[in-house]
C-alpha cells in the first residue's frame, strides 16, 4: 500500500467540514447505541450536567437531550458545527438546557467536579484515549460517569494493510481488553463496554458519503486537493467493507472511583 498516502489530518480543515457538516453525524454511531450507553448511567435528573466533547453538529447531543432532563454543554473545535448544533437545539425546543460552545477537548474550560457525565462519541482518538481519560476525570463529580466511543481492534491478528492505515490515524488503537485496562488504570470502574454494530458504520457513516463525494467533486471540478480527499475517504470505506470483522468502534463506560479514602501503601 502507498505509504505516501495522506492522513485525514493533512487535509484542509475547511474542506473536511464542507464535506462533513451536511451529515447528521460526523462519525459512526446511532441513536440506539447512544441510548444503550445511557442505560448504564444512573441517577440523572434535571440538575445533572453532561459535557458532550467533540460533539460535532450534535447528533448524539440531541439524543442525550431527548432522553434525559440533564443540562448539556456540548463542545467542539469547529464553530460552524457549534452553530448548527445550537440551531438544532432551538428547533427541538431544548435550547434552555443544551448549549454548544467552541473549545478544545485537551484544554477544557470547565470547573473541577462540574459534571455528572462526560460523553464523547467518535472524537477522543484525535487527542488520545488515555490522555483524555486522565484530563477529563477532574471535571467529573465524585461517582460521575464517562462514556466514550473509540476506534478498537476486534481481533488479535490484523491484516498488515489495515494496521498500516489505522496506526497512522490512531497510533494508540488497542483491543477491547486493553482499553478496559486503560480505563481502570485512569481511575474509573469499568461499567460496560460494547462494540458498535456494523450498521453504525455502513448505514450511518458511509452510506451518505458516496453521493456527497460526487457532489463535492462536481462543485470543485479539477481541484487536486478535493480529489485527493475523496480518494482518501473512499479508501477508508473500502478498508471497512473488506476488514470490518477486525475493527470498529466500541463504547466504554466507566464510573469515577472515589479515591479520597484509599490509603496509598505503595
Ligand atoms: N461526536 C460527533 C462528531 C464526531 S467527529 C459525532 O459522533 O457525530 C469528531 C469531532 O471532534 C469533530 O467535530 C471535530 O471538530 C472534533 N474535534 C477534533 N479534535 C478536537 C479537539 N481537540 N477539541 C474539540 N473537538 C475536537
Amino acid at each position: 500500500m502507498n505509504t505516501e498516502r495522506p492522513s485525514i489530518r493533512d487535509f484542509d480543515f475547511n474542506l473536511i467540514w464542507e464535506y462533513f457538516i451536511q451529515f447528521d453525524r460526523q462519525g459512526p454511531g446511532s441513536p440506539d447505541t447512544t441510548i444503550k450507553a445511557l442505560s448504564f448511567i444512573d441517577n440523572l435528573n434535571d440538575e445533572s450536567k453532561i459535557a458532550d466533547l467533540g460533539c460535532g453538529t450534535g447528533g448524539q447531543t440531541m439524543i442525550l437531550a431527548q432522553n434525559t432532563k440533564a443540562r448539556i454543554t456540548a463542545l467542539d473545535l469547529f464553530p460552524g458545527a457549534i452553530n448548527k448544533l445550537n440551531n438544532n437545539a432551538e428547533t427541538l425546543g431544548v435550547q434552555d438546557r443544551v448549549k454548544g460552545i467552541v473549545g478544545s477537548m485537551d484544554n477544557l474550560p470547565f470547573k473541577p467536579g462540574e459534571f455528572d457525565v462526560v460523553w464523547s462519541e467518535g472524537a477522543i482518538d484525535s487527542v488520545g484515549f488515555e490522555k483524555c481519560l486522565n484530563h477529563w476525570k477532574k471535571f467529573l463529580k465524585k461517582g460521575g460517569f464517562i462514556a466514550v466511543t473509540n476506534l478498537t481492534w476486534f481481533t488479535n491478528d490484523r491484516p498488515a494493510e489495515l494496521e498500516e492505515y489505522y496506526l497512522r490515524e490512531v497510533p494508540t488503537i488497542g483491543t477491547m481488553g486493553e482499553n478496559l485496562s486503560i480505563l481502570q488504570n485512569a481511575g474509573y470502574l469499568p461499567i460496560a463496554a460494547f462494540a458498535l454494530p456494523e450498521s453504525c458504520w455502513s448505514d450511518v457513516y458511509y452510506a451518505p458519503q458516496e453521493a456527497a463525494s460526487v457532489k463535492l467533486l462536481e462543485k470543485h471540478a479539477g481541484n487536486k486537493a478535493v480529489e485527493e480527499f475523496v480518494r482518501n475517504m473512499r479508501i477508508e470505506a473500502e478498508l471497512f467493507s473488506k476488514y470490518k470483522q477486525h475493527f470498529g468502534y466500541a463504547f466504554n463506560i466507566g464510573k469515577k472511583i472515589d479515591d479520597d479514602n484509599i490509603s496509598r501503601t505503595r
